[in-house]
């Protein structure tokens, strides 16, 4: 079987010399980050701007399909042009103040999640130009068929003529195959799609969210015109969410801790096996991070939770943005100081069905040998 070497990313910060560099080491950059894109988000507001980056001739648009992206082939996303996602993306999208978009707020009418990504300054060729900063602007557009009829005949229409010219969407659980920088193009549209599908209703009073700040916020707004054809006042009944500075919400990010734990005489890492693993799959041991809790603490706190093994030191290697849905992994070596400590017991936590210390070099040569990813089955 193929392991899987997914491209990694090479930014040029990772060979610039430095104290910090000489002390720690060079830095650890992994799949799905260190974008290409300048986010820009002090100008994700600013519709002039988005107005003017919409239409410009280098503008390129990620497009998904129920979170899937549009491909020219496995390897290579496809980058759309405007003409191609008028039907979906009105050319007055950003003519209006944002102020006024919520002010003008009709939960009959529905618009598919576009998402200003950034501005690739590697392009500057026949670039778009604003104030200092020129470049291609990416955005992502979720052209699936929901929301309005309208919407969905429109989103089915851009769909066709794209599949017809020979376009596929991706399906992968998930997507490895994309060069290091499209990769983490691909990532950023695909979390942030994700979270806007998720939360088109207020968590607080259940009315409409809508899309602000160029599709990275949602807001509950305060009036609805769609009232207004029943009857009633446009003005919606009163949610928190509008009383205090916390009126918007913000797109999720689920930090995750995955360790390497070390034996005291540093010549064995433990490794654990869940009950839904294939045969003969182990890994390095996973959780989520709880609220009030340090990146140390949670690491000691599942490893001692799933394998009975106490920590002493925990360092942090290098952190990957993980789109599924929205984590960010923390990836960290741990030791334990006491052999009496790595006595494995499951029965805290019943999650993994198995766990054991393997040498070292029996490590290196699986990892030589080729790993496989989660959900395939063992080399
Ligand atoms: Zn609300």
């Amino acid at each position: 079987m193929m392991s899987t070497h997914p491209q990694l990313p090479t930014p040029a910060h990772t060979q610039a010399e430095s104290m910090l560099s000489r002390q720690f080491g060079k830095e650890t950059v992994n799949y799905f980050s260190s974008s290409p894109l300048n986010r820009l988000s002090f100008l994700r507001g600013d519709h002039p701007f988005l107005s003017a980056a919409l239409k410009h001739p280098s503008t390129r648009f990620v497009i998904l399909k129920e979170l899937a992206p549009l491909t020219k082939s496995p390897a290579e996303l496809y980058h759309a042009k405007y003409e191609e996602v008028q039907k979906l993306v009105p050319a007055n999208i950003y003519d209006k103040s944002e102020e006024d978009v919520i002010k003008e707020h009709d939960s009959r009418k529905t618009s598919p999640h576009l998402i200003f990504l950034g501005l690739d300054e590697s392009r500057k060729q026949d670039g778009f130009a604003w104030k200092i900063y020129t470049g291609t602007p990416y955005f992502a557009l979720d052209a699936t068929a929901r929301g309005s009829e309208e919407q969905q005949s429109n989103a089915k229409e851009i769909l066709g003529a794209l599949e017809s010219k020979g376009l596929s969407f991706l399906q992968a659980r998930v997507a490895m195959s994309f060069s290091a920088d499209e990769a983490a193009i691909y990532a950023q549209a695909r979390a942030l799609t994700d979270w806007n599908t998720r939360n088109t209703f207020c968590g607080t009073c259940g009315n409409r969210t809508i899309s602000v700040n160029s599709g990275t916020k949602r807001a509950c707004p305060p009036t609805d015109l769609a009232r207004v054809a029943d009857g009633k006042s446009a003005e919606k009944p009163a949610c928190n969410t509008r009383t205090t500075i916390s009126n918007l919400s913000f797109p999720r990010t689920d930090p995750t801790i995955i360790v390497a734990v070390v034996s005291t005489d540093g010549k064995r890492i433990l490794l654990g096996r869940s009950k839904r693993f294939p045969p003969n799959w182990y890994s390095t041991l996973a959780g989520f991070i709880e609220p009030a809790e340090s990146v140390e603490d949670a690491v000691r706190r599942e490893v001692w939770e799933e394998a009975g093994v106490t920590l002493s030191r925990v360092v942090i290697h290098s952190s990957q943005p993980w789109p599924y849905p929205a984590n960010l992994m923390i990836g960290a070596i741990a030791q334990v100081s006491d052999p009496a400590h790595e006595t494995i017991n499951l029965e805290h936590d019943p999650e993994l069905e198995d766990a054991k210390w393997f040498e070292v070099s029996e490590v290196e040569e699986a990892l030589r040998v080729g790993t496989s990813p989660l959900g395939e089955n063992a080399v």
